[in-house]
Formats: C-alpha cells, sequence, structure tokens
C-alpha cells in the first residue's frame, strides 16, 4: 500500500515580478523580485506551495536554488510520503550545501500539503498559535526621498506606524537628514529603525553609529560585515540603541556562536535563512535562551513566503518587535496570490486556512513565469 500522502510530481517556476520603486540598500539595489515558486502535488491531488526568494548578495540565487529543488530536492522526495518531512530536510542539508531558500520552499510546501490534508493551519503544526496578528514595518529605501515621504505618509493613513530606513548606501548626512524629517513631521508617533545590510566599513562605523543615539530607534540592524562578529559585539556592548543581526546569523549554528560573542541584542529570523520554519523555531529557542530578542524578517518575496513566515510568527513564543512581511501588498505591483495576502490597519493578520492558508492565482503566475521545470 502506498504510504499517506505520497508525493507524485514537482514543478519549480522561476517568477519575475515589477515592483513599485526601486529599493537601495547597503549591499545593492533591488528593482524587480525574481523568485522561486514550487508546487507539490500528492498522489490524492493535495497541492503545495512553497517559495524560495533569493537575494544573490545576501543569500544565493534563483538559478541555483531552482536547481536544488528540481535536480536534487524533488526527485528524492517522489512516491514518499510528505508527512516525512523533517527527514527530508535531513537528507536536503545532506545532499546540497547552502540553498537555505530552496530548502525553505521544499518544508513550505510539505507543511502546506499536511495542513491540507489534515485541515489545519500549518502554525498548528508547530505548536500553537501565540498571535494573530504582527506589527507591520515598511522599508524606507527609494533614493528618492521625497517619493518615500509620500509613500510613508499613505501608509500611516493605511493604519502602518513601523519603519525601517535602509541606510548606508548615500552618505550618512542623507540617513540624518531622513530621520530627522520624519521625527519632525510624526515624533515619537512612529517606531523607527534602521538597517546598513552590512554598509559600513567597521573602522568608521562607532561615531556613526552614534550620532543616531538621541532618535530612540528600536534597533540598528547589521551595521558591518556579516563575518565581522566582534565589530558587531563591540557595538553591541558600547551602545544605548539595540544592535540586530540580519546577515550574521542565518542558522542554529551562527546563532550559537552569536548568542556566545553577543553579537547582538536580537536576530532578525528569516525562513530564507535558516531553512525553514522549524530551523527558524530552533535559532530563536537558541535566542531565547541567551536572552536574545528576535524579529521578523524577510527577503523580497511573494505572498507565499509571507504566509510561511506569518506561520512561523505566530508559533513564536516571544515577538516584539513585528514583522516586515510588506513586498506582497505595498512593493509588488502584483502578486500572484488569489486574495490579498491579509494586512489590516498596519498589522499582519495570521491566516487560519489549512495549510499555508493562501492560494495562488495560476494565470498570474503564468504571466510573471520566465521558466519552469
Ligand atoms: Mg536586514
Amino acid at each position: 500500500m502506498a504510504p499517506p500522502l505520497t508525493l507524485k510530481s514537482g514543478r519549480v517556476h522561476v517568477v519575475e515580478i515589477p515592483v513599485t520603486e526601486t529599493h537601495s540598500h547597503g549591499s545593492g539595489d533591488i528593482s524587480r523580485l525574481k523568485s522561486v515558486i514550487l508546487e507539490v502535488t500528492t498522489e490524492d491531488g493535495i497541492t503545495g506551495w512553497g517559495e524560495a526568494s533569493p537575494w544573490p548578495v545576501f543569500t544565493g540565487t534563483p538559478e541555483a536554488n531552482a536547481s536544488a529543488l528540481a535536480d536534487y530536492f524533488i526527485p528524492n522526495v517522489l512516491g514518499r510520503s510528505a508527512y516525512d518531512v523533517e527527514v527530508f530536510m535531513a537528507e536536503a542539508d545532506r545532499a546540497v550545501v547552502h540553498c537555505s531558500e530552496a530548502k525553505a520552499a521544499l518544508e513550505t510546501a510539505l507543511l502546506d500539503i499536511i495542513g491540507k490534508a489534515q485541515g489545519v493551519p500549518i502554525h498548528n503544526l508547530l505548536g500553537g498559535c501565540h498571535r494573530d496578528r504582527v506589527g507591520l514595518s515598511f522599508s524606507i529605501a527609494n533614493p528618492d526621498f521625497d517619493a518615500d515621504f509620500g509613500k510613508v505618509e499613505r501608509l500611516i493613513e493605511l493604519g502602518l506606524g513601523i519603519f525601517k530606513l535602509k541606510t548606508g548606501f548615500k552618505d550618512h548626512a542623507f540617513d540624518l537628514m531622513r530621520l530627522e524629517k520624519l521625527r519632525n513631521r510624526y515624533g515619537d508617533r512612529l517606531d523607527l529603525r534602521i538597517d546598513y545590510n552590512q554598509g559600513l566599513k567597521a573602522h568608521v562605523a562607532l561615531p556613526r553609529l552614534r550620532d543616531f543615539e538621541s532618535f530612540g530607534l528600536s534597533f540598528i540592524e547589521q551595521p558591518v560585515a556579516r563575518d565581522n562578529l566582534e565589530a558587531m559585539a563591540h557595538f553591541t556592548r558600547t551602545l544605548t540603541t539595540p544592535i540586530m543581526a540580519d546577515e550574521s546569523v542565518f542558522n542554529p549554528r551562527e546563532a550559537l556562536v552569536g548568542a556566545r560573542l553577543k553579537v547582538a541584542d536580537i536576530f532578525s529570523l528569516k525562513i530564507m535563512k535558516s531553512s525553514g520554519l522549524r530551523r527558524a523555531l530552533e535559532v530563536a529557542a537558541i535566542a531565547k535562551a541567551a536572552g536574545i530578542g528576535v524579529y521578523g524578517g524577510c527577503m523580497f518575496e511573494t505572498g507565499i513566503a509571507h504566509a510561511a513566515g506569518a506561520h512561523l510568527m505566530a508559533a513564536l513564543p516571544e515577538l516584539d518587535l513585528g514583522c516586515e512581511f510588506y513586498m506582497s501588498n505595498y512593493y509588488l505591483t502584483e502578486d500572484i496570490l488569489a486574495e490579498p495576502f491579509p494586512v489590516k490597519n498596519g498589522f499582519v493578520e495570521v491566516p487560519t486556512a489549512p495549510g499555508l492558508g493562501v492560494d495562488v492565482d495560476r494565470a498570474k503566475l503564468k504571466k510573471y513565469t520566465l521558466t519552469s521545470q
């Protein structure tokens, strides 16, 4: 007899979706979203969706992740049961180094199938729902700040109150000017943070970071290169504003090293860094044990990966600083979901329908697909 939820087929779609404006970062610009959508179907006709959202300067390339899925991970799981998801994750780690985004896509698609078969949302498979909504942060990253300032105004009217300035892609005066304008206009009504995406050289960083101490920021994210853990630890010890590690902490091993060296006050959790939701929970467990906070990060994603991230956020025992799943509603010109990703009054609402709780619009998927295999 075939095992339950036998996996019958898998397809990998590389998609490219236009965005509303270029976003600049300390590590480079984004002017379109290129992502990898995974579709896995069981013998019974249940389809699970997953997404690998690579950024070449940060995690990896779409091409490598599409190949990891199509050439390695999918052939390995066909004919086997979706319930063996954790077995497949261990096998994926042994078969392919890196490609954490492809591993996240595989796990997401299998959890989507299991959730749909059981009639429960993915967060129920992870231990339950600690929160049904999460505060949403938008990233201010348009080199044309006047345009961004207008967008901030519109988003505040929609209920958003958390904004993260991408810093370090122009000069220091530009970063200070933008924060001053936001604080002058909105006072303490806004929860403001900054993110350098590794954009500062360590030897010039400290005086610049000190200039931000008076702005009451919730955190300063990843000021220097991922590997410069000593500098990250020094900033964490020296500055009053909390330091967040993003690029410096991908997975449980790096979380352990990061906790031991106290490289940050907060870790940014991303399923694309950790190789999925369960590994992200492991990172969160290490952070909690070390007295380090966690935050809901994401890459440049469609609503599929946002939904997976929202289930992770629901399942986290502690989460204080919100999440940044803004692309689907406020950055892509159009998403591939059948219904808009659920955001209301500045909060992401955790999906409650079985599995991921979101559906893909196949016509939109086809419209933005570059290649399928
Ligand atoms: Mg970041």
